[in-house]
């Protein structure tokens, strides 16, 4: 590619990235200017051109567009995150799906099996998604973050700005009628918002025009396990999404 088509095609991604800061996804436009760290050996250029073509794909071919997400996400390194990984963990389920559940980062199990939620909060996770009514396979399950932190601390601001494009991606390309938000990392990240989860579970915000329900973590749920409230709770908010996809 020659420095003239180079220039176009940042232009093309920055008006691209434009109508998503328009939408409200004004952090995406930040992120051109600010995204840190960069690889060795790669300019600030080939690195806006990279996290731009993420979001600016569209070939109009669904599975190829999935295929090269999942390849650019196996292979990505642009936090420091991949240095510890086993495997990134994409996500799973129906690329169509109406519902898709969006938790934090992959944990051990996740990172050892390539594959979202397969742990005891995933097993638990898996068991309320069965009490809707829908078998693990019909909903999409990704995280924010698709390389386990170590330790499974919290993932750090800069590491969820790298990593968040992939999670856009998918969620443009699978267009769901709901969103759930399990616990605060992903509530924040999709609704913009450092209010407590019990202030914002049970109440619908909203992500590009899709209704996102914020739930607590099943890990929470898993860590208090003989709490019937906290249960009860997440129940009534998986209700409330169930009612708006029968809608
Ligand atoms: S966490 Fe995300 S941004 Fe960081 S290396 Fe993994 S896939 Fe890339």
């Amino acid at each position: 590619m020659d420095e003239k088509e180079l220039v176009e095609k940042i232009v093309k991604i920055r008006k691209e990235l434009e109508f998503y800061r328009d939408l409200g996804v004004d952090f995406l436009v930040n992120q051109m200017d600010s995204c840190q760290p960069r690889l060795s050996g790669q300019t600030a250029s080939s690195q806006t051109l990279i996290l731009g073509e993420i979001m600016v794909s569209r070939t109009g071919d669904a599975q190829a567009e999935w295929e090269k997400l999942t390849r650019q996400i196996l292979s990505c390194r642009f936090c420091p995150l991949y240095k510890s990984r086993t495997q990134a963990v994409p996500g799973e389920g129906n690329r169509q799906a109406r519902l898709i559940f969006v938790g934090e980062a992959p944990g051990r199990d996740e990172d050892l099996q390539g594959r979202p939620f397969v742990g005891r909060a995933g097993q638990l996770l898996t068991r309320i998604i069965q009490a809707m009514g829908f078998d693990r396979q019909e909903v999409y399950i990704a995280n924010v973050i698709k390389c386990r932190p170590p330790e499974n601390r919290t993932p750090k601001p800069e590491e969820v700005r790298a990593c968040s494009p992939y999670l856009l991606k998918q969620i443009e390309l699978i267009k769901p009628k709901v969103i759930v938000a399990l616990g605060k990392v992903a509530t924040e990240f999709l609704l913009k918002t450092d209010l407590p989860m019990s202030d914002l579970r049970g109440n619908f915000g909203e992500f590009m025009g899709i209704p996102v329900m914020p739930t607590f973590h099943p890990s929470y749920l898993v860590r208090n396990e003989g709490n019937k409230e906290i249960k009860r709770m997440v129940w009534e908010d998986m209700k409330k999404v169930m009612k708006l996809l029968e809608s």
